[in-house]
């Protein structure tokens, strides 16, 4: 086996027999895109208003709501922001509710009907009853929902009380989206999570008696302190609980994450190989479960598990932000809502958005999002993706050659299928292409590709 020389080359991966555990040296990006073009801060606020002054298209669209709230910091995480402190929940709240109620005339909010809405975080189970009542009586009252909306509630098992559970039903929330990671104690202790696993399986146990919203679970694999033993344990002890679905992720070392600065080994975080081997080792299991498979890392168990939210983001649908942190895009721009609370509020006050970037999206944006989206399915339909006005396949030919010789992908009609290594090396197949695209000048091939990891479609 011989690795890539050139940091250009790292996408035609390595010559190895083994690309499960070895087609690359890395993963390049937690998610594959194309960094569009940053607008000057003094224009957000006259780009942004511009856009939602625009009707929408008809195309199916999201809500993301932020809560930045956590009890406590899990070690893998580099999301969470501030300490769940009743007084400063209480505040945001209300500075949230305000910023939902600001938007509701424009004519791209108001005009039509949202298809998902995520309430995530940070911890959304930081929020008493009341104030998740108060949340999602704004979000009804002021959002346009579809009939058949789907309205996910994250939350981890610490703070979820039958309460809380009976405030987010009330309210409309069809799909309680749980963060597990391991069923089993130790690792969960190493990580920072507080309950033990009798009672993370009682509280799942309790959410799924409800019978009135899907009950999902997020595991994770290469964790400190977790064998395939325990996995193997983990993934069979969420099949038993038979709840509608779930994601088996890849654990990702996050700047900033404490577990930055674990080394990996016994009782660090396992090494890629290691986690391919997991990888591999969960497919297994699950191809004998009857689950459907909605992505190459989401199962659905029966049909009451949707995941419309996480298949429009991939797909690179709308995604209107609520929120200190909250990031989205609308027509033809992203942005995030700036993730400074005192700087949040001071917008909210003044009636604006509160930003704190927005820049245009890249001019094949389109052609991106399909892509990674379908990437994400493990297969792609490459005559779809010529309404983009690019021949991907020509265009690719050199890459997509050198993926089938390393077992990668295979072509299947019209349709490339990822392997189960395609699969497990995924965000690196659709982020080669996108560099590819991107450095061989609109989709033309021959010129050698520019860079990786770049992030924001
Ligand atoms: S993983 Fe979730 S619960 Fe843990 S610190 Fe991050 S945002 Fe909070």
């Amino acid at each position: 086996m011989h690795a890539s020389s050139d940091k250009n080359d790292w996408m035609f991966g390595n010559d190895t027999d083994d690309p499960l555990r070895h087609a690359f040296d890395r993963k390049v990006t937690v998610h594959p895109g194309a960094m569009g073009r940053p607008v000057p801060p003094e224009d957000w606020q006259t780009v942004l208003q511009d856009r939602l002054d625009r009707r929408p298209g008809p195309e199916q669209r999201a809500v993301y709501i932020n809560i930045p709230f956590c009890r406590r910091r899990c070690k893998f995480c580099n999301f969470y922001k501030y300490p769940a402190d009743k007084e400063t929940v209480r505040r945001y709240l209300d500075f949230l509710v305000r910023e939902i109620e600001m938007s509701a005339d424009s004519e791209r909010v108001s005009s039509r009907p949202f298809n998902a809405v995520y309430i995530g975080g940070g911890t959304p189970t930081e929020l008493t009853p009341k104030e998740i009542g108060k949340l999602l009586e704004a979000v009804n009252e002021h959002l346009p929902l579809t009939n058949d909306c789907e309205i996910t509630f994250e939350t981890r098992t610490s703070g979820l009380d039958d309460n809380r559970a009976r405030a987010c039903l009330e309210w409309g929330v069809n799909r309680f989206s749980v963060g597990v990671q391991s069923f089993n104690t130790e690792v969960r202790r190493s990580l920072g999570r507080i309950d033990e696993r009798e009672v993370v399986i009682r509280k799942l146990n309790r959410l799924q008696d409800f019978g009135l919203a899907a009950v999902v679970i997020d595991l994770m694999f290469g964790l400190p302190g977790q064998s395939m033993e325990i996995w193997e344990d983990d993934v069979r002890t969420w099949l038993d609980l038979d709840l509608d679905g779930g994601d088996l992720y890849q654990l990702m070392v996050l700047r900033g994450s404490e577990m930055e600065t674990m080394a990996s080994g016994e009782r660090g975080p396992a090494d890629l190989p290691q986690q391919a081997a997991m990888f591999g080792r969960a497919l297994d299991i699950m191809e004998d479960s009857g689950y459907r498979r909605l992505s190459v890392c989401h199962w659905g168990n029966g049909h009451r598990e949707r995941s419309l939210y996480n298949g429009l983001t991939l797909a690179g649908a709308e995604v209107m932000p609520f929120g200190a942190g909250a990031g989205g895009n609308v027509a033809d721009v992203s942005f995030m809502v700036e993730s400074d609370l005192r700087k949040y509020e001071d917008g909210v006050m003044r009636g604006e958005k509160p930003l704190k970037f927005l820049a245009r999206h890249h001019p094949m944006r389109g052609l991106f999002s399909d892509l990674s989206g379908q990437i994400d399915s493990g297969r792609v339909d490459m005559s779809s993706l010529r309404k983009h006005g690019v021949d991907l396949e020509a265009a690719a030919g050199p890459l997509l050659q050198r993926w089938s010789e390393i077992g990668l992908i295979s072509r299947r009609g019209r349709f490339l299928e990822l392997s189960v290594a395609g699969q497990f090396w995924n965000v690196n197949l659709a982020q080669g292409m996108i560099d590819w695209c991107m450095g061989s000048g609109q989709g033309t091939a021959g010129h050698p590709p520019q860079g990786a990891g770049a992030v924001m479609g």
